[in-house]
């Protein structure tokens, strides 16, 4: 089941779930939930939080984390894919301050579930430190730190270079900020251990089921998997990447493949060549950025560099690996770290995550009132999937709530236009957002937007 994944993935080699039975034959509930992943799963601990009474059904197509739960990083954030600077310029001081909270709040209630529930997902919560190794992503950085000024945010402060270096020993840092909001954690230990809670919790977890077919039946949804149906009143979309497969967010949502590259463990002359002794996780300030962070195990996980887009929106288990990515991203790992040359990469995987024309998540409720969906994290979901569960939570249980205002729910999504044109201009999106990263590191250019970015974006808004 866990094909592509192999023994590459170390996240799944080191934690266990013995998958759960598929459908069969017919199960009524009040709630089916499609997708078990971080959204599908936090979505029925929320509802059950709130009314133990409900009946729950998670469907899973594959086994629970297969998606980019069981793949990431491990970096929970309050990034919603776009620095602070461009947030408050799209949505204005109030909003934006309001979706950063929102996340920022999540990450802490995130760490209490952690040690209520007894999830044992290797949560550190050390901080987020975002570095700039050109000038061009320092003046981003300085946008970013006035906008936490101007916007009220606590807990974020200035890095200069030494500073930067003193906390870990790269000679590329020039400068950065530290945010404290920011917990490192084992994806699919996480991802895992809450299947486990939200079945104490009462709801039902079905494996290996993919939902065929969702359709009125007699003013309830009737869904339909190879061996069974599940019939529910209301329905919860939660597959991310693979939602672009559907007709309703086919021109909404485009998968993007991501990948990270992991080390062996270093020994302890390693870690003090690199001075890197709290589970601070580190990102640079590229378009693509460059994201790092210890494991509990001493390894360090490296990704981000690059993202690849295939045309019609492709998702297969040969794309779960990239060597040319691989490599580039082995590159930077030791330019940033020169003291490390010796360190072999053990471990290398990647996976898919929905992006969407405005860089933003997605909350709604389709027009039937029935379906409700929470998807396109663009590459930063681990923390906005608390946030946005709450959202279907409250969307579920009919409440109109501050976090149901929140500036990615029920908001407009611009289309990507009909294939071939998506894929083209998807691709262009991407090669202008990685020349400009290149031209910051000649030297050229200011850290605003790519002026043939901003025509293509005008274009498909
Ligand atoms: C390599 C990588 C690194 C990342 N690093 C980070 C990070 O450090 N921090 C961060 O914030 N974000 C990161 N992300 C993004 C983050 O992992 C995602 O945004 C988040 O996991 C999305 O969760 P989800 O539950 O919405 O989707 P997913 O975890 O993708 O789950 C969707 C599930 O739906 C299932 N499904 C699809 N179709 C059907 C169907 N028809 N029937 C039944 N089931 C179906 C899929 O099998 C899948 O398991 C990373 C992603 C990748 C790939």
């Amino acid at each position: 089941m866990l094909q592509g994944l192999g023994s590459s993935a170390y996240w799944h080699e080191t934690s266990q779930r013995v998958p759960n039975p598929a459908v069969t034959g017919r199960h009524d509930v009040d709630v089916a939930i499609v997708g078990g992943g971080y959204t599908g799963l936090w979505t029925a601990y929320h509802l059950l939080e709130a009314d133990p009474s409900l009946r729950v059904a998670v469907m899973e197509r594959e086994v629970i984390g297969f998606g980019a739960s069981g793949r990431n990083g491990g970096f929970a954030m309050t990034l919603l894919d776009m620095g602070l600077d461009q947030l408050r310029c799209n949505y204005g001081d109030a909003r934006a301050a309001a979706a950063h909270r929102a996340v920022a709040t999540s990450i802490d209630e995130m760490g209490a579930t952690v040690a209520e529930r007894g999830i044992d997902c290797e949560w550190r919560h050390g901080g987020l430190m975002t570095v700039a190794t050109n000038r061009g992503q320092l003046e981003r950085i300085e946008r970013d730190l006035a906008a936490a000024t101007a916007m009220g945010l606590d807990g974020i402060r200035p890095l200069n270079a030494d500073d930067a270096r003193a906390e870990v020993h790269s000679p590329t840092y020039l400068g950065g900020l530290r945010e404290e909001h920011c917990a490192v954690l084992h994806p699919a230990k996480l991802v895992r251990g809450l299947a486990t809670v939200v079945e104490e919790m009462g709801a039902i977890i079905f494996e290996g089921t993919d939902v065929t077919s969702m359709v009125d039946s007699l003013g309830r949804v009737r869904l339909t998997t190879p061996a069974g149906a599940v019939v529910a009143d209301q329905v919860v979309l939660a597959t991310n990447a693979w939602a672009s497969q559907t007709e309703w967010f086919r021109h909404k949502v485009v998968p993007l493949y991501t990948y990270v590259i992991m080390t062996e463990p270093l020994t302890d002359a390693q870690w003090d060549a690199v001075g890197w002794d709290s589970h601070c996780g580190i990102e640079d300030k590229r378009n693509f950025v460059h994201y790092y962070r210890r494991t509990v195990d001493g390894r360090i996980l490296w990704g981000g560099s690059d993202g690849v887009i295939h045309l019609n929106g492709r998702i297969a288990a040969r794309q779960d690996r990239n060597d040319g990515v691989s490599a580039r991203l082995e590159r930077t790992f030791r330019r940033t770290f020169p003291q490390l040359s010796s360190v072999r990469f053990t471990h290398h995987w990647g996976g898919p995550v929905g992006i969407t024309v405005s860089f933003m998540p997605m909350f709604g409720t389709l027009s039937d009132g029935r379906l409700h969906y929470g998807l396109g994290y663009n590459g930063h979901g681990v923390a906005p999937s608390h946030t946005g569960a709450k959202v279907l939570r409250d969307k579920v249980l009919g409440k109109s709530t501050d976090l149901t205002d929140l500036c990615f729910v029920d908001s407009p999504e611009p289309r990507f236009p009909p294939e071939p044109l998506c894929w083209i201009s998807a691709e262009l999106t991407r090669r202008s957002l990685l020349r400009q990263d290149a031209r910051f590191d000649r030297g050229h250019g200011s850290g605003s937007m790519d002026p043939l970015l901003l025509r293509v974006m005008k274009k498909l808004g």
